[in-house]
Protein backbone atom coordinates (compact mmCIF):
# COMPACT_ATOMS: atom_id res chain seq x y z
CA UNK A 1 0.00 0.00 0.00
CA UNK A 2 2.67 2.85 0.89
CA UNK A 3 4.94 1.46 -2.14
CA UNK A 4 1.50 2.14 -4.24
CA UNK A 5 1.53 5.66 -3.00
CA UNK A 6 4.66 6.21 -2.98
CA UNK A 7 5.14 5.30 -6.13
CA UNK A 8 2.65 7.16 -7.59
CA UNK A 9 3.39 10.47 -6.26
CA UNK A 10 6.81 9.76 -7.48
CA UNK A 11 5.51 9.33 -10.87
CA UNK A 12 3.74 12.23 -10.86
CA UNK A 13 6.18 14.68 -9.26
CA UNK A 14 9.15 13.21 -11.31
CA UNK A 15 7.12 14.21 -14.59
CA UNK A 16 6.53 18.03 -13.64
CA UNK A 17 10.68 18.27 -12.81
CA UNK A 18 11.28 16.20 -15.74
CA UNK A 19 8.84 18.47 -17.91
CA UNK A 20 9.97 21.53 -16.69
CA UNK A 21 13.41 20.42 -17.61
CA UNK A 22 12.42 18.97 -21.24
CA UNK A 23 10.30 22.32 -21.56
CA UNK A 24 13.01 24.47 -20.67
CA UNK A 25 16.15 22.68 -22.33
CA UNK A 26 14.62 20.65 -24.99
CA UNK A 27 11.53 22.38 -26.35
CA UNK A 28 12.86 25.73 -26.02
CA UNK A 29 15.75 24.23 -27.47
CA UNK A 30 16.65 21.86 -30.13
CA UNK A 31 13.12 20.82 -30.51
CA UNK A 32 11.56 24.07 -30.72
CA UNK A 33 10.40 23.55 -34.73
CA UNK A 34 8.11 21.30 -32.73
CA UNK A 35 7.31 23.18 -29.43
CA UNK A 36 6.65 26.11 -31.53
CA UNK A 37 3.27 24.95 -33.01
CA UNK A 38 2.67 25.63 -29.33
CA UNK A 39 3.36 29.51 -29.26
CA UNK A 40 2.52 30.50 -32.64
CA UNK A 41 -1.63 30.52 -33.07
CA UNK A 42 -2.95 28.30 -35.31
CA UNK A 43 -6.63 27.30 -37.07
CA UNK A 44 -6.23 23.56 -37.12
CA UNK A 45 -7.31 21.52 -33.58
CA UNK A 46 -4.21 19.62 -33.33
CA UNK A 47 -0.58 20.93 -32.61
CA UNK A 48 2.46 18.74 -34.07
CA UNK A 49 3.47 19.66 -30.22
CA UNK A 50 1.27 17.28 -29.33
CA UNK A 51 3.61 14.39 -29.85
CA UNK A 52 5.16 15.25 -26.83
CA UNK A 53 2.19 14.42 -24.93
CA UNK A 54 1.95 11.37 -26.63
CA UNK A 55 5.13 10.45 -26.10
CA UNK A 56 4.73 10.80 -22.25
CA UNK A 57 1.31 9.16 -22.82
CA UNK A 58 3.38 6.11 -24.34
CA UNK A 59 5.97 5.73 -21.79
CA UNK A 60 2.88 5.86 -18.76
CA UNK A 61 1.07 2.84 -21.08
CA UNK A 62 4.12 1.09 -21.41
CA UNK A 63 4.68 1.22 -17.26
CA UNK A 64 1.56 -0.24 -16.62
CA UNK A 65 1.84 -2.45 -19.06
CA UNK A 66 5.28 -3.88 -17.71
CA UNK A 67 4.44 -3.53 -13.83
CA UNK A 68 0.20 -5.15 -14.21
CA UNK A 69 1.27 -8.52 -13.62
CA UNK A 70 2.90 -7.89 -10.58
CA UNK A 71 1.46 -4.64 -9.47
CA UNK A 72 5.08 -3.65 -8.72
CA UNK A 73 6.95 -0.05 -8.94
CA UNK A 74 6.15 0.13 -12.72
CA UNK A 75 2.94 -0.03 -12.36
CA UNK A 76 2.77 2.46 -9.84
CA UNK A 77 5.08 4.95 -11.76
CA UNK A 78 3.01 4.42 -14.63
CA UNK A 79 -0.22 5.61 -12.91
CA UNK A 80 1.42 8.67 -11.11
CA UNK A 81 2.53 9.50 -14.81
CA UNK A 82 -1.10 9.31 -15.93
CA UNK A 83 -2.40 11.55 -13.26
CA UNK A 84 -0.20 13.69 -14.05
CA UNK A 85 -1.10 14.03 -17.75
CA UNK A 86 -4.52 14.01 -16.83
CA UNK A 87 -4.14 16.85 -14.67
CA UNK A 88 -2.03 18.09 -16.89
CA UNK A 89 -4.65 18.23 -19.88
CA UNK A 90 -7.25 19.65 -17.44
CA UNK A 91 -5.23 22.44 -16.70
CA UNK A 92 -3.21 23.15 -19.88
CA UNK A 93 -4.77 22.50 -22.43
CA UNK A 94 -8.71 23.26 -21.27
CA UNK A 95 -8.55 25.57 -18.39
CA UNK A 96 -5.57 27.42 -19.81
CA UNK A 97 -5.39 27.29 -23.63
CA UNK A 98 -9.87 26.37 -24.07
CA UNK A 99 -8.76 23.81 -26.79
CA UNK A 100 -12.54 22.73 -25.42
CA UNK A 101 -14.68 25.18 -24.06
CA UNK A 102 -15.90 23.40 -20.57
CA UNK A 103 -14.26 25.48 -18.01
CA UNK A 104 -14.50 29.52 -17.42
CA UNK A 105 -11.98 31.37 -16.39
CA UNK A 106 -10.46 30.09 -12.36
CA UNK A 107 -12.05 31.34 -9.37
CA UNK A 108 -9.44 30.13 -6.75
CA UNK A 109 -6.12 31.90 -6.23
CA UNK A 110 -4.12 29.20 -6.67
CA UNK A 111 -5.46 28.48 -9.88
CA UNK A 112 -5.53 32.02 -10.79
CA UNK A 113 -1.55 32.20 -10.07
CA UNK A 114 -1.15 28.72 -12.91
CA UNK A 115 -3.52 30.39 -15.14
CA UNK A 116 -1.32 33.73 -15.16
CA UNK A 117 2.13 31.98 -14.93
CA UNK A 118 1.73 29.82 -17.97
CA UNK A 119 0.15 33.15 -20.14
CA UNK A 120 3.76 34.83 -18.90
CA UNK A 121 4.96 31.67 -20.92
CA UNK A 122 3.06 32.45 -23.89
CA UNK A 123 3.60 36.31 -24.06
CA UNK A 124 6.50 35.61 -26.15
CA UNK A 125 6.09 33.30 -29.00
CA UNK A 126 10.51 33.07 -29.20
CA UNK A 127 11.99 30.19 -28.63
CA UNK A 128 14.88 32.36 -26.10
CA UNK A 129 13.20 35.08 -23.87
CA UNK A 130 10.20 32.60 -23.01
CA UNK A 131 9.79 32.52 -18.65
CA UNK A 132 7.86 29.60 -16.10
CA UNK A 133 8.19 26.00 -17.75
CA UNK A 134 6.32 23.96 -15.41
CA UNK A 135 2.44 23.83 -14.50
CA UNK A 136 3.21 24.02 -11.17
CA UNK A 137 6.88 24.76 -10.69
CA UNK A 138 6.60 28.48 -11.43
CA UNK A 139 7.83 31.72 -9.82
CA UNK A 140 6.26 32.62 -6.88
CA UNK A 141 4.91 35.78 -7.59
CA UNK A 142 2.40 34.51 -9.59
CA UNK A 143 0.29 33.42 -6.91
CA UNK A 144 0.85 37.00 -4.58
CA UNK A 145 -2.96 38.86 -6.13
CA UNK A 146 -5.99 37.42 -6.49
CA UNK A 147 -8.06 38.63 -9.23
CA UNK A 148 -11.91 38.37 -8.69
ZN1 LIG B 1 6.94 26.76 -24.34
ZN1 LIG C 1 0.57 26.49 -23.27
Amino acid sequence: MIEAIGFTILGFVLMEISGWAIHKYLMHGPLWMIHKTHHKHSDSFLELNDLFSLLFGSVAVLLIFLGIGKLDYRFWLGIGISLYGLLYFLLHDILIHRRIKWLDRPKSSFLQGIFKAHQAHHYSDKKDDAVSFGLFLVPKKYFKTKDR
